[in-house]
């Protein structure tokens, strides 16, 4: 009997399972009486309804045995609890930044950070927009100017480095209104809204001498940042051999201050992180999280929460663990890939972005696309995506209208150490089954929308 050959050899997760939670088991009927009920928004299901969850990585990772034990060190003393210093030590350690204040999540963060720093009539140039940071910018007072490349706009470009910025739509922003109206650039990677890519080291260096140029200060996103640390490693020049806590340390060496959300890399499921070395701005964010947050060591977190924190740190720069997660994400595109599914390529570090424009060439974009698979992906399978395309954009401050974002994508999101490889064999299933049947699907009207962050909220209905 012929035998098969050895021809390669899989990696794994350098873990194994301690404890399990059961999922429900649902049946197409449930699901199409869930999404009703729903509004055909994912985000209004109710959770018992779901069967795989890929609707966000955010606060949904599985926190390893080390963590939990950190949790019943928890020193919950309202003032200067040893769970706060730990945490800023590994702060200092890992990020290199001298100054720390704790929030709750990361758009406290990013709530402060555009407060203190934003003044009426201001520019805010970025890597592209995210969702919370645009808001807490313009809630300030200041105008969000998109500086990424144009490739990050394509969904078929393989350019490495996706979420790089264009230095040319940076100086040009400078020149027009001058460098006095623009307090400080704000880099994030990978870029969740263009499909989860990095920006290289290379491209922050010259973002950073243009900013220097102009004395314009860099905050950095970082709520990702260990996942961008990653793919320099892996496809930037002469950072082979570096560590991924190494790159992470440079990368932040060239900014002025930071915001994490720590339900990301930190692989814990709360907590928030604003660190800086600018004295000021830290002495300004110390005083006002008292008035939102609580006091300046717990910043609305409990004592052992920092502690998951400072542990899940330890965890987040180990190589291996990046590895499994992207690993994961990797696998399902070229499962995905098996059935001509389109998705946003190069893959993205934390999600698969289905390309729904071409997914459901048939809908126009005010029939939202987007929003229209991900309910149809639900109702199939039960397993839940997010839209981000036109109902995420929201509307356009001055003229009200819709804005019109060029991609019109479905996020699957992986949260860390949750689902096994079956789990991704079965999402991958559903999504080809309904993408065989995409003609006889028809769009959605919105029928309930909210003032701010629409895309949490509004509810459709079938056209
Ligand atoms: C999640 C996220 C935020 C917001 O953080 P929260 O903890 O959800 O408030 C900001 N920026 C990026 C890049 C994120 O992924």
């Amino acid at each position: 009997m012929a035998k098969k050959k050895v021809t390669k050899r899989s990696w794994a997760e350098p873990f194994k399972i301690k404890v399990v939670e059961p999922i429900k088991m649902t049946t197409r009927e449930n699901r199409e009486k869930a999404i009703i009920e729903a509004g055909y928004n994912t985000f209004l299901l109710k959770s018992d309804d779901v069967y795989i969850d890929l609707l966000t990585d955010s606060g949904t990772n599985a926190m390893s045995d080390n963590q939990w034990a950190g949790m019943m060190l928890g020193d919950e003393s309202y003032a200067g609890s040893k769970n706060f210093y730990t945490l800023w030590d590994k702060i200092k350690q890992y990020y290199g930044m001298p100054y720390f204040v704790p929030t709750h999540q990361g758009r406290a963060a990013e709530h402060m950070v555009s407060q203190i720093l934003i003044k009426e009539g201001d520019y805010i140039p970025g890597n592209m927009y995210f969702t919370t940071t645009r808001l807490h910018q313009e809630l300030a007072g200041a105008t969000f100017v998109d500086v990424i490349i144009k490739e990050a706009h394509n969904p078929v470009s393989n350019h490495p480095f996706k979420g790089n910025t264009d230095l040319n739509k940076l100086e040009d922003l400078i020149n027009k209104v001058g460098a006095k109206k623009i307090p400080y650039v704000c880099i994030a990677g990978p870029v969740n809204m263009a499909g989860g890519q990095p920006f290289s080291m290379a491209n922050l260096l010259e973002v950073k001498e243009l900013c220097k140029k102009h004395k314009i200060k860099l905050w950095f996103d970082a709520t990702r940042a260990c996942e961008n640390a990653y793919f320099i490693k892996l496809r930037e020049e002469g950072y082979q051999d570096k560590t991924i806590a190494q790159i992470l340390k440079e990368m932040c060496s060239h900014f002025d201050g930071l915001w994490v959300s720590a339900k990301k890399d930190l692989m814990v499921n709360i907590g928030g992180i604003l660190a800086t070395r600018n004295k000021k701005v830290y002495e300004e964010a110390r005083n006002m999280v008292v008035i939102y947050e609580g006091l300046h060591t717990y910043g609305g977190l409990a004592g052992r929460d920092m502690e998951a924190m400072a542990r899940g740190m330890d965890e987040m720069v180990m190589f291996d663990n990046i590895k499994a997660r992207v690993g994961q994400v990797e696998y399902c595109g070229k499962r995905l890939q098996e059935y001509g599914v389109p998705f946003v390529k190069p893959i993205g570090g934390h999600a698969i972005f289905l390309d729904a424009k071409k997914f459901l060439p048939h809908l126009k974009q005010d029939q939202f696309p987007a929003q229209t698979l991900a309910s149809e992906i639900y109702a199939d399978s039960g397993v839940r995506g997010m839209e981000r395309g036109i109902v995420s954009a929201g509307r356009n401050r001055d003229t009200g209208e819709h804005n019109y974002p060029k991609l019109e994508l479905v996020r699957l999101t992986f949260p860390r150490r949750v689902y096994t490889q079956a789990h991704i064999d079965v999402a991958v299933e559903s999504i080809a089954t309904v993408y065989e049947n995409r003609n006889k699907i028809k769009g959605l009207k919105m029928v309930y929308e909210p003032k701010y962050l629409r895309f949490f909220q509004a509810r459709f209905e079938k056209l």
